[in-house]
């Protein structure tokens, strides 16, 4: 067992993170505040492969393996976790598209997609239905053409922003033919093109985090689908939503990982320079066990998020399982090592300028979306019991 990276490995994750001090660190703080990411900024990660990561490169991907994927996104997210799973959500849908979609679908999408000169947006939790993700009421009801999609799809990343939106919706034909058909069995998945006509978005959302995002309601109010639109099989969109949550939960890991570490490597920085009774802070013990504690959470989460990764590389079978572990195990430390780092910092942790209370605002979000914490702890049981 080999426990280093490897060439290529240290590579994709060097890339990221100067590419992530180059572009992303001097904006961060002015994307937030303008609340969106410039599209130029997306085409010039999109040149350096980060916008089709895990995509094959036939279809114009970079075929990285999804350990270098989360890599990347540790990198960038050293930079902003919140620019970070924006990049890392985008890849998502592309994967998504890649894997499921027939040629047509690939032809149509996957270059812009792999460039950024397309930005793509995945659409699940609904106002009534979030972690209960299957009891979705949007609905996509058959016509002559296709589909026509209505209802409501909330907190979306990129909502009003992105110009492909991948929505999880009730399928009509498959209800046709059984209407008894169980909710998940339901749901297929289709690809809805920005500027469809009934396609509206409700106001920005105002947030705690994860501000350079713009986060919107997406509304549909019959949307014609053109009936090649559906990606992949009829009554599969429930469970290609999940696969696609899999790597999703390893890359909102790995953005919290390296932000944390963003947040300790302030903290040690600053311990060394701060001085109160007559010495620095990083002569008092208790704050020395505290870096201690923070160093050993962020190195026990890198290597379990690593393995799951190598799972999910893998098709193991237990990988769904372990990307909830780490989504939960990793998001959990880094939030405490982010806060932490803050309270080392004391009141000048507090305020903007030293970039320590964004972290904290950012990595709060990680431990809610993608699943919430709770629903990664139902996940594991399943699968620790069902193995009984
Ligand atoms: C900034 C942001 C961006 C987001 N981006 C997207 C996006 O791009 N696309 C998308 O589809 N969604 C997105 N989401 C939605 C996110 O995935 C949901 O908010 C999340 O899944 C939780 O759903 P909910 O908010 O409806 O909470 P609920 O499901 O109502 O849960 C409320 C509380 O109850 C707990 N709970 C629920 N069921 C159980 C249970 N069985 N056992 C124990 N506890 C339980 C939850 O853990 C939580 O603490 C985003 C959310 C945010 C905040």
């Amino acid at each position: 067992m080999d426990f280093e990276l490897n060439e290529q490995q240290q590579a994709v994750f060097d890339m990221a993170v100067g590419f992530g001090q180059d572009a992303i660190a001097p904006h961060a703080a002015s994307w937030e505040e303008e609340g969106t990411i410039p599209r130029a900024f997306l085409v010039q990660a999109g040149e350096l492969g980060l916008a089709g990561m895990v995509v094959d490169p036939e279809a114009g991907g970079s075929g990285l393996t999804r350990l270098e994927a989360s890599l990347a996104i540790e990198g960038l997210a050293m930079a902003c976790p919140s620019v970070s799973a924006f990049i890392s959500i985008h890849n998502m849908v592309a994967w998504m598209i890649d894997r499921f979609g027939d040629q047509a679908l690939k032809d149509r999408y996957l270059a812009d997609l792999c460039s950024f000169q397309k930005v793509a947006s995945y659409c699940l939790t609904e106002p009534g239905s979030g972690s209960d993700a299957a009891a979705m009421k949007t609905r996509a009801d058959v016509t002559n053409e296709g589909f026509a999609l209505s209802g409501s799809k909330s907190f979306i990343s990129g909502g009003g922003y992105s110009d492909l939106y991948v929505v999880m919706a009730r399928d009509g034909e498959v209800l046709a033919s059984n209407a008894d058909t169980p909710a998940a069995k339901a749901v297929s998945a289709f690809l809805m093109d920005d500027g469809s006509d009934g396609l509206s978005f409700g106001a920005p959302e105002k947030k705690m985090g994860w501000r350079a995002q713009p986060t919107a309601q997406v509304q549909m109010d019959g949307v014609k689908i053109a009936k090649g639109q559906r990606l992949g099989e009829a009554g599969r969109g429930f469970v290609y939503a999940m696969m696609g949550l899999d790597g999703g939960r390893i890359n909102i890991a790995a953005a919290a990982l390296g932000a944390a570490q963003t947040a300790l490597n302030k903290a040690v920085e600053y311990a060394g320079e701060r001085r109160a009774f007559g010495q620095s802070l990083d002569q008092f013990q208790s704050v020395q066990f505290k870096l201690a504690d923070m160093e050993t959470q962020l190195q026990a989460s890198r290597i379990f998020l690593r393995q799951a990764a190598w799972k999910l590389d893998q098709r193991a079978s237990d990988a769904t399982a372990h990307c909830a572990m780490v989504k939960r195990f990793v998001t959990d430390s880094a939030f405490e090592v982010a806060n932490q780092a803050l309270q080392i910092h004391g009141g000048y942790g507090y305020l903007e300028d030293y970039g320590l209370e964004k972290i904290v605002r950012d990595l709060r979000v990680h431990q809610i979306l993608e699943g919430t914490n709770e629903i990664m702890r139902l996940i594991v049981a399943r699968h620790l019991l069902d193995r009984g």
